[in-house]
């Protein structure tokens, strides 16, 4: 087992990492950059080393700077935990090439999924279903109007390198595809460097299902069961929930054996997610994460498994262990992702905490780095704290969301638990009778 891993990220990822460190005997070496100098994952690593200025492109995502650290600090393992590095293949390889040991995939895999484009074809050759779309690239709008003629209107328009939502584009007519090609590539071309652009067929209702694997060096793959992710706003995730209220037992067990044995069938290791829409009783392929998920907990909470233990046993070279039919799902599970943003307009707001009192008792976990006094820089993400509750049943949970909820005081800056309280009082929300489209008409109905 490792003796010291290094925490290539900040924020409450960096410390759910560390705690898992801990809990296995492993030192843990935080990075930050200057801005985050009181952070808590500072605070509680056993060493820290400064990385850089605030500017995420100068600290977190500065390959040399935490190379160095990994250096000068000795440790064994890097984790890169969720967004900055964690799906870089070429950080991945150069940590690799540099001694340590990457926590995660292979930098081949992280490749191959990291664009849309082959991982899709990775996808269907394992047996995956897809959404229909183009084969490749769309290099021409003339090639875009084809393509949504055979797979017929609406149609979306998404980038290859895509993520966080960025560079996507419906199209209901070809007018519009046209003018959705143009945009989405210029989108892309700034958000990631690289305009390409593919299509999917645009899918009215769906609901946003992902399965959770783990795999280890040795061939043997479990999932761990499903993650209701169709609560989002811009195509960002708001709330997520396991199991789903959507799926029967029987389905469960359908997509699951599918998931696992075409993640075995790719050579895959470590834990990733297949994020699917999911239609009409239908499972359509939309990506695979090469990383753990901010949404992990409620997996967790469901299967009773450490999933950063897993990974690191599995960095370290352990067997899993552990085959599917040990896995059980038990209880419920919901996450609410706290952010700093005004709840009506969702602008950030950073800021100092002048109180804090995070709710408590059964079944309530929260994972923030918050604290009193704490001040939340301006540079980086706005999600601040994950409040995940469990208990035996969905309604059960429900009620003690709303409790908990009620309990969490945070002051001095604007939170999105206001959204989180009002959601809770749903009515389709409680009857879990929502789609991925849903939010965004709650929020338009609220505001
Ligand atoms: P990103 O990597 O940018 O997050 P994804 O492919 O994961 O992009 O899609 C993000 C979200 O966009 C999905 O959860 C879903 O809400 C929506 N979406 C993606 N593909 C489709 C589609 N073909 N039809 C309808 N909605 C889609």
């Amino acid at each position: 087992m490792f003796e010291k891993v290094l925490i290539a990220n900040r924020g409450e990822i960096a410390l759910r990492i560390h705690r898992a460190c801990r809990e296995m005997g492993i030192r843990t070496v935080a990075v930050h950059s200057t801005a985050d100098n009181d952070a808590m994952h500072v605070r509680l690593a056993d060493e820290a080393v400064c990385i850089g200025p605030p500017s995420a492109k100068d600290s977190y995502l500065n390959k040399a700077a935490i190379l160095s650290a990994a250096t000068i600090t000795g440790a064994d393992a890097i984790h890169p935990g969720y967004g900055f590095l964690s799906e870089n293949a070429d950080f991945a390889a150069m940590v690799e090439e540099h001694g340590f040991v990457f926590i995660g995939p292979s930098p081949d895999h992280i490749r191959m999924m990291g664009d849309k484009i082959t991982a899709k074809q990775a996808a269907k050759g394992a047996g995956i279903p897809c959404v229909p779309g183009s084969e490749g690239a769309l290099d021409t709008d003339q090639t875009a109007l084809d393509c949504a003629e055979a797979i017929g209107y609406p149609v979306l328009i998404k980038a290859t390198a895509g993520g966080g939502g960025k560079g996507m584009k419906v199209a209901r007519t070809p007018e519009e595809l046209r003018e959705a090609w143009r945009l989405a590539r210029n989108e892309a071309k700034a958000a990631f460097g690289n305009p390409d652009v593919y299509m999917e067929k645009y899918l009215g209702h769906p609901r946003h299902i992902e399965m959770q694997v783990l795999a280890d060096n040795y061939g043997a793959v479990v999932h761990l069961g499903e993650r209701d992710c169709s609560l989002q706003r811009r195509h960002q995730k708001v709330l997520e929930e396991a199991p789903s209220p959507a799926l029967t037992p029987e389905q469960r067990a359908q997509i699951g054996e599918t998931t696992r044995v075409a993640i075995a069938k790719l050579g895959y290791r470590n834990a990733g997610t297949i994020e699917y829409l999911y239609e009409n009783g239908q499972f359509y392929f939309i990506e695979m994460n090469t990383r753990l998920q901010v949404e992990h907990p409620v997996t967790e909470s469901i299967t009773g498994i450490d999933l950063v233990r897993e990974q690191i046993r599995i960095a370290a070279g352990a067997p899993l262990g552990y085959e599917q039919k040990d896995i059980t799902f038990q209880g419920h599970a919901i996450e609410c992702r706290v952010n700093a943003e005004d709840p009506q307009t969702f602008a950030p707001s950073p800021g100092r905490i002048t109180g804090y009192h995070a709710p408590g008792g059964l079944g309530v976990r929260v994972d923030s780095g918050l604290y009193a006094g704490y001040r939340i820089p301006p540079h980086y993400d706005s999600m601040i704290a994950k409040l995940i509750v469990s208990g035996n049943t969905r309604a059960e949970t429900l009620m003690r969301l709303k409790r908990a909820l009620g309990e969490y005081v945070i002051d001095g800056v604007k939170t999105t638990l206001p959204l989180h309280n009002r959601l809770v009082g749903d009515e389709d929300f409680q009857n879990g009778d929502y789609d991925i489209h849903w939010l965004e008409k709650f929020v338009a109905q609220h505001s």
